[in-house]
This record gives structure tokens, C-alpha cells and sequence, in this order.
């Protein structure tokens, strides 16, 4: 063989061994960084460059070759600047050990390969490399070798080009294409079975069981999960099996069913179905079912993919229960329920709450908005009351209450009331019951009148209408204390008409009655100012507290009195006056008089009274100390 042959031979050798030893050794890469990874190829390729000078071969007279460049340039397409520049410093390191003429030279050729590989690569960046790639740095390298022959001076120009150049160049071209192409391939091959592994574990670890049937409804390909659902002991025991032997025939002979349906169709189909009991608790799967095609179009076979929904189902059973029991009671219960959203929007409410509002049950439902329905509630005056006069106000108001936990009672129009009591979730919707609370509120409102009622009658006299004697005593208490305080007048009035028995005893106790009760009435006419207190001591007595009144005052309201009844002139037979009188004893305490004692101050009316019927009935006494004031007043 001439020793270019097998010179080239040799070289595209080295070249071979390397390119296939990367093809082995980066597997163990890749648990590695990428770098490292660059780097391990760097090394290996500049290696690899170094063998291919040592195995250079002559072309023509005094020319060597080798296809370094080959493995340099691929080591930059193929793993970047880390592994480009790694194999090309591995070869100008050893070119230049090596020396000689055209050592610079060597260095430049490897340079200029390494920076032709590194402007593609970054071209390329991004995505996959093609075999188009792999062409355009064939014909660079290539085109670099026939380029670097311009440089020499044109007489040996020519020469070179016809007799080193182009041949070099066509080897440089087919070694790198043919490297450049293994390279590809074989990492095409690894990234395949790299995505292979990836579904597979996918598919093995999925928890949904997913299988794949020939058109006779036999397993072809199956994962464990579907193994688990058929309990079967592995994936590859259900291979060349069907439904009919792991389910009686009624079941499979359904499954069948409905395989052959979705072939027939042709479509995408997703069911949920009940499987029987292969154990206690049945399951529930939502199916998917996809038809399998040959080439010619024709029903090929079938895949599967079960999702075991059983909890869901149950879950979904048991909600569907509770909500059920939940509504029962809503429409059992007597009071009225209603929830609004956080937005103010109805989103429930039971019929008793609608019962509750006759005049606004249509706007009462789920979607309205709580303002509307309030506005409307006073625009056709359900509401009798409203606590602001502004409408806008108010709704604004019972709005915000809404999102509180209140209790307030509402009066309705027809006399009806309603209790509100809301409460806010937390979630922020608002919970509101209503209850009817008229029946309460009328026995309310009754037992208060009756309660008042019987507070007047405690203090009153049933036959005058005036305080009776507790009432009274009270009073002067308070009024003692109070003129005390205020260093004031305070003046009494002890009052009792005249031979009073003797009318008894003449006209009856029914006329005495209503004698006593024109007495009091002209008693109580006397006393103008809204702090006196008339008051009926007991039998024909009365007495009149008079606060801020000096003694002056305290007469003439007196004379006023005695005058008053006699210009009444009731008949009086048992009396030496002929008509109705009374006599009048008065005491009073001076601004001055610090100590004021209630026992004290009626006695001396008393003891003034005393005077005023020994001294001929019809006036009036005023108690002083021992001696008595006695004045007649006459009409
Ligand atoms: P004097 O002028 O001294 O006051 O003589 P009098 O008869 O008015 O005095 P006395 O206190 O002895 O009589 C009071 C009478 O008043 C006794 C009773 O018959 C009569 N009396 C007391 N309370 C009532 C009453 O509620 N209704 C009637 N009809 N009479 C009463
Ligand atoms: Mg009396
Ligand atoms: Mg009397």
C-alpha cells in the first residue's frame, strides 16, 4: 500500500478510537457537572490530537498532515469553550514541545479550528445540533486549510493548492463530517434513551393504572399500579391476559363492551364506573380510554388509564348527606335564616325568614344585595322606626351591623316584631336569624303597663287620687332634706274638715265619700306649683308639702283653700256653719333651722291644727313654739 494510504488510514484510525472512546466514557460523566464533563472531552479529543500528530503522514514531498484538527474542532462544536480550548492548549502544547519550522504555524491552524468550532457552537446555542451543523464545520475546516495556502508567495501558491492543499482539505472535510455525524447520532441515541427511562419511571411510579390492549382485548404493555387494581402479582403476569380472566364473565364481557365501542367510535372516551368487589369495598375509577391505530387506519388496539376516585366518591356522598340534614333543620327550625356574602350579597335564606317579611318577600332572595333589600324594606314602611332620619345613613348603619355580632329587637309595621341577631363568620360572610318575637313583645308591653299601674296605685290614694300616707312620708323625707341642703323655706299643711262624723252620721258614708273627694279636689286646686305635694294623710285629714315657701306663702295658700271650700257651699246639717269646712294648722322650718325632723314638723302642724279646732273650726293656726297664731279667714 503507498504510505499516504496508509498514513490517512492510520489517522482516521486515531480519530476513530477516540471519537467511539467518548461515545463509552461519557456515561460515566453523567452524574458529573457539564463542565466536568466539557472538560473530560477536552482532554480526551486533545489526547486524542496529540496521537493523530504523532501518526502524521507525508502527502507530498516534505508536507505532513494529520487530521488534529478533526478532533479539536469537534471537541468545540460538541462540548463549548471548556472543551474546545481543554483539547486545543493539549495540542499547541505538544506541537510546540515538538518544535520545528512550522511550529507557530501548527499552533495558528489549531487556534484558528478551536475558534471556528466556538462561533458555531455559540451560534447553535439554544437548541439541538443538526447534521447541517455538523456539514458547515466540515466545510470550514476544510475551507480554513485551502485558505492558509493564499498566504504563501503566488509562485508557490499554485503548487501548493494543486499538490497538498485540496487533498488535505477533502480529508479534513470527510474526517470531520464523519466524526462530527458519530457524535451526533450518538447523542441523539443517549438523549433517547435517556427520555425513555424518564417515561418509563413516570409510568412505573404513576398511581393511576395505565395499560395498553391489542385489539382482541389482550394486555400488550401494562404499569404496576395496573397490576395492583387487577391483583395480579406483577405488570409482565397481566402480558398476552384479558379482563375475562380476572373478572367473572358478565363483568368483563362489559368491559369488552366498552372497549370495542370507543375502537368503533374512534374518539377519546372518559367514563366513571364502578368495579366490582374484588375485595369488601367496592371502587370507584374515572376511565379514560384512548383508540390505537395501524398504519391503514384500522383499530389497533386500546389504552387505558383508571384514576381510583373511591375517596372522592365517598366524600362526595358524604357531603351530599350533611348538606341534605343541614337543609332539613333550616327548614325545620322556627326561626328565620339568612347569610350574606362578605360582599353584602344573599346568598341563602330559609322560608321562615321570608315569612317573616310579607311586605318585602319578594326581595328577600339569594343574588340581592342587602342595601337593596333594606331600602326597600323602608321605602314601603315595613320598618316603623328607623334609628336615623337619613335613609342613606341608616342603611349604611345596618349594613355595618350586619358584620357584627348584634341582637336587636325591630319593630314592624302591623305591630309585629321581629329579633335580629347576626353574626360574622370567619371567613367574613355574616350569619343573620330572625325570630318572631311579637307574642314576647306583647307580654312585655302588657306586664310594663300592668307594672306601672301598679307603681301609681302604691303610692296613691283610691279615693282622692291623691299620695297616700307612704307616698307621703317619703316625700317629706326628701323634701326635708333637700330645703336642708338648700338652707330654703319648707312649709306644712295640715288639713281636716269639720265635724266630719256628723256628716257621716247624716248623710252616709257614700256622700262622705264624696264629700272627701270635693275637698281633696279643691285641696289639690289650691297648690299650683308643680313641686307642691297634696297628699291624704288618712280618714278626713290631708296635708300639702310646700318646698321654697315661707310662712306668708303657706297662709295664703290656706286662706285660698278655706275660702275656696266655703264658696263651694256643701251642705253640712251636723255643722254649726251649715256648709263644709275645714280647719288648717301650719308649720314651717326657716331658712336658718339647720336640724329639720319630719315627726317634728307634723306635730306642730298637728299641734297648730289643734288650736285652730279649739279656737271655733273654720281657719287656719300657725305653730308658734307655745304660742299658737291663730287667724280666721273670712270669705
Ligand atoms: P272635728 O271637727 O273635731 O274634726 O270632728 P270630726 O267629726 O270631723 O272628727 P273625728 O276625727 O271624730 O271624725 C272623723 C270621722 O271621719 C270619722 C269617720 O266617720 C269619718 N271618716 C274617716 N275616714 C272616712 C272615709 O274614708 N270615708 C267617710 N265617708 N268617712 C270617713
Ligand atoms: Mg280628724
Ligand atoms: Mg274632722
Amino acid at each position: 500500500m503507498h504510505p499516504v494510504w496508509s498514513g490517512l488510514l492510520a489517522n482516521l484510525a486515531v480519530v476513530t478510537i477516540f471519537v467511539s472512546s467518548w461515545a463509552y466514557l461519557q456515561a460515566m460523566f453523567d452524574r458529573w457537572s457539564p463542565w466536568v464533563r466539557a472538560l473530560a472531552l477536552g482532554t480526551l479529543f486533545g489526547i486524542g490530537a496529540v496521537v493523530a500528530m504523532l501518526s502524521a503522514f507525508m502527502l507530498d514531498e516534505g508536507v505532513f498532515i494529520d487530521l488534529r484538527t478533526t478532533l479539536i474542532s469537534s471537541a468545540g462544536l460538541f462540548g463549548g469553550p471548556v472543551a474546545g480550548l481543554t483539547a486545543a492548549l493539549i495540542a499547541a502544547g505538544y506541537r510546540l514541545y515538538m518544535g520545528g519550522a512550522g511550529a507557530w504555524g501548527g499552533c495558528l491552524g489549531i487556534a484558528v479550528a478551536v475558534g471556528l468550532s466556538l462561533a458555531l457552537y455559540a451560534a447553535v446555542r439554544g437548541r439541538k445540533l443538526r447534521r447541517r451543523d455538523v456539514l458547515v464545520l466540515a466545510l470550514l475546516i476544510a475551507a480554513m486549510g485551502i485558505i492558509i495556502v493564499f498566504v504563501l508567495p503566488s509562485q508557490q501558491r499554485d503548487a501548493a493548492l494543486a499538490q497538498t492543499a485540496v487533498p488535505s482539505a477533502v480529508l479534513h472535510f470527510i474526517s470531520s463530517l464523519l466524526a462530527g455525524l458519530a457524535l451526533l447520532y450518538d447523542e441523539r441515541r443517549r438523549i433517547a434513551v435517556r427520555e425513555n427511562q424518564t417515561y418509563r419511571t413516570i409510568i412505573e411510579s404513576l398511581p393511576d393504572s395505565l395499560n395498553v390492549k391489542d385489539r382482541d382485548g389482550r394486555f400488550i404493555a401494562a404499569n404496576p399500579a395496573t397490576a395492583a387494581l387487577m391483583h395480579a402479582k406483577s405488570a409482565a403476569e397481566l402480558i398476552g391476559k384479558t379482563d375475562a380472566d380476572f373478572y367473572a364473565p358478565p363483568v368483563a364481557s362489559r368491559f369488552r363492551q366498552d372497549e370495542l365501542d370507543v375502537m368503533a367510535r374512534g374518539v377519546m372516551t372518559s367514563i366513571e364506573q364502578k368495579l366490582p368487589n374484588l375485595d369488601s369495598n367496592p371502587k370507584w375509577l374515572s376511565t379514560l380510554k384512548v383508540p390505537l391505530f395501524d398504519e391503514s387506519g384500522a383499530a389497533a388496539g386500546i389504552i387505558t388509564l383508571n384514576r381510583d376516585v373511591t375517596e372522592r366518591r365517598n366524600l362526595e356522598r358524604a357531603l351530599e348527606q350533611s348538606q341534605q340534614q343541614l337543609s332539613y333543620a333550616l327548614a325545620q327550625m322556627a326561626d328565620g335564616v339568612a347569610m350574606f356574602d362578605r360582599n353584602g350579597i344573599m346568598v341563602f335564606c330559609n322560608d321562615q325568614y321570608r315569612d317573616n317579611f310579607p311586605l318585602t318577600r319578594d326581595v328577600r332572595v339569594p343574588g340581592n344585595h342587602v342595601r337593596d333589600i333594606l331600602r326597600t324594606s323602608a321605602q314601603r314602611g315595613e320598618q316603623t322606626v328607623l334609628e336615623v332620619d337619613d335613609l342613606e345613613e341608616w342603611v349604611n348603619l345596618t349594613e355595618a351591623a350586619l358584620y357584627t355580632p348584634t341582637e336587636h329587637d325591630v319593630p314592624l309595621v302591623g305591630g309585629r316584631w321581629v329579633q335580629f341577631r347576626t353574626s360574622a363568620s370567619p371567613d367574613g360572610a355574616s350569619m343573620v336569624v330572625v325570630s318572631d318575637i311579637t307574642k314576647i313583645k306583647t307580654a312585655e308591653t302588657n306586664l310594663r303597663a300592668l307594672t306601672n299601674l301598679l307603681q301609681q296605685q302604691a303610692v296613691t290614694d283610691g279615693l282622692t287620687g291623691l299620695l297616700n300616707r307612704r307616698a307621703f312620708d317619703e316625700a317629706l323625707e326628701s323634701e326635708l332634706a333637700r330645703s336642708a341642703r338648700d338652707k330654703s323655706w319648707i312649709s306644712l299643711l295640715l288639713m281636716d274638715i269639720d265635724r266630719f262624723k256628723a256628716f257621716n252620721d247624716h248623710y252616709g258614708h257614700q256622700e262622705g265619700d264624696a264629700c272627701l273627694r270635693a275637698v281633696s279636689a279643691e285641696f289639690k286646686r289650691v297648690l299650683k306649683r308643680s313641686s307642691d305635694v297634696a297628699a291624704r294623710y288618712g280618714g278626713e285629714e290631708f296635708v300639702a308639702i310646700l318646698p321654697d315657701t315661707d310662712e306668708d306663702g303657706a297662709f295664703a295658700i290656706a286662706d285660698e283653700f278655706l275660702k275656696g271650700l266655703r264658696a263651694l257651699g256643701m251642705a253640712h246639717a251636723g255643722s254649726e256653719k251649715g256648709i263644709v269646712t275645714a280647719s288648717i294648722g301650719i308649720a314651717c322650718y326657716r331658712p336658718d333651722e339647720d336640724w329639720r325632723g319630719a315627726v317634728e314638723l307634723v306635730g306642730r302642724a298637728d299641734q297648730a291644727l289643734y288650736g285652730a279646732k279649739l279656737a271655733g273650726r273654720d281657719r287656719l293656726t300657725g305653730w308658734r313654739g307655745a304660742r299658737d297664731k291663730t287667724a280666721l279667714s273670712f270669705g
